[in-house]
């Protein structure tokens, strides 16, 4: 293994953070995975699997069996890992400046497009090349503004000539539960399989420019870019890993967690061996713009209804808002069929405030189609 740092541009005077990737197996590769955890600083679950998967690739290096190029960062984040608010943590959002960390990451598309001309020929695997390239070249071409766009710039570079990205995160109170893109899904599916994964939302475009959509969505507004002149291939599959809810940090789970991530990736063959059987596929890829987002009516304490997992019926009582100055009980029920994937924690709401999303197999949201 090869540890590599990487300075991110220094917020202020005094400080420095770096980026760390750890570099697995063959140093000549053709073949690429790339998984980054806590890219939200405040999911620590993710980061106890990548300690856990540290180990793994350890061992699967000196056993000679990497058959890829496998890149980890464990700390994808270490700008919001440092951001306390009155002891506690806060990694979602940039403080300084309110915004996510894990929205509109680069996507230097033009700029792409104009670095491809005369070079693009009627040989996929020749235009995965040098789009390739020309994206490295592009990234590289960005000054960052500040420090959070240096950082967003790094995780970019580390991870846009991988045939694999994984972006391990957690949700509030939540099951396992994954985010991809449409065309990733096969790809991806043997991991919802192994990982247990009790939903996978689908989107194209959900309009977030997260990590794992602005590596993938290149490729496929490429292709409708250069449709019918060359063709170009979907060069990755990424997904986003929802390692169930912030307190879920369990040694068992992580255990578990990290074996799933190895055995898709042996299944795919960027480890050699033989695969484990595929479990069954707990639910099937619903689309994201199917899934019902519960919104606070009023203010109250929240009380949960319905368990994590569960699946839900239209009409069901959901959740109880409860005015404690009058008593008054405001229900507030679900219109889909579907599995609650995830609940919000807190248990005090303001109006506006998100308390949960259940699946759905019928698209009914266009726009934004996830938080802020
Ligand atoms: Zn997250």
């Amino acid at each position: 293994m090869k540890r590599l740092t990487h300075s991110l541009l220094t917020a202020t005077p005094g400080t420095r953070r770096d980026v760390v990737s750890e570099h697995y197996g063959p140093a000549q590769y053709t073949r690429k995975v790339y998984i980054q955890a806590c890219l939200h600083a405040d999911e620590t679950p993710a980061m106890l699997v990548a300690s856990e998967l540290r180990q793994r690739l350890l061992a699967l290096e000196a056993a000679g069996r990497l058959a890829a190029q496998v890149v980890l960062v464990p700390v994808a984040n270490p700008a919001g890992l440092a951001q306390f608010v009155m002891g506690a943590p806060s990694g979602r959002f940039e403080l300084g400046s309110g915004r996510n960390y894990n929205r509109d990451f680069p996507f230097p598309l033009e700029a792409i497009v104009q670095r491809v001309e005369g070079q693009l020929t009627d040989d996929p695997a020749h235009n995965l090349k040098v789009v390739r390239v020309a994206w490295q070249q592009s990234l590289e071409a960005i000054t960052p503004r500040d420090e959070m766009a240096s950082l967003q710039r790094q995780l970019m570079l580390l991870a846009c000539d991988a045939e694999l990205v994984l972006d391990l995160h957690c949700s509030r109170e939540a099951v396992m539960h994954l985010y991809t893109s449409e065309w990733s899904w096969a790809q991806v599916e043997p991991l919802a399989r192994y990982i247990g994964s009790q939903a996978t939302l689908l989107s194209v475009d959900s309009q977030a420019l997260s990590f794992d959509e602005a590596l993938s969505l290149i490729w496929w507004r490429l292709r409708e870019r250069l449709q019918g002149q060359y063709p170009i291939p979907l060069g990755n599959a990424c997904v986003t890993v929802e390692h169930r809810g912030q307190r879920d940090v369990d040694a068992d789970l992580a255990c578990q967690d990290a074996d799933a991530i190895i055995a898709a990736l042996v299944h795919a063959g960027f480890i050699s061996g033989e695969p484990e059987a595929l479990p069954e596929l707990l639910w099937p890829a619903t689309p994201l713009a199917g899934s019902e987002q519960f919104i606070a009516p009023m203010g109250g304490v929240l009380v949960h209804r319905v368990a994590l997992g569960a699946q839900v019926s239209p009409g069901q009582a959901m959740f109880d808002l409860v005015d404690p100055l009058s008593g008054e009980v405001t229900t507030v029920h679900s219109a889909t069929a579907g599995v609650l994937y995830m609940r919000r924690d807190v248990r005090f709401v303001r109006p506006g405030d998100p308390l949960g999303r259940v699946t759905g197999h019928v698209p009914v949201r266009t726009g934004k189609l996830l938080s802020a």
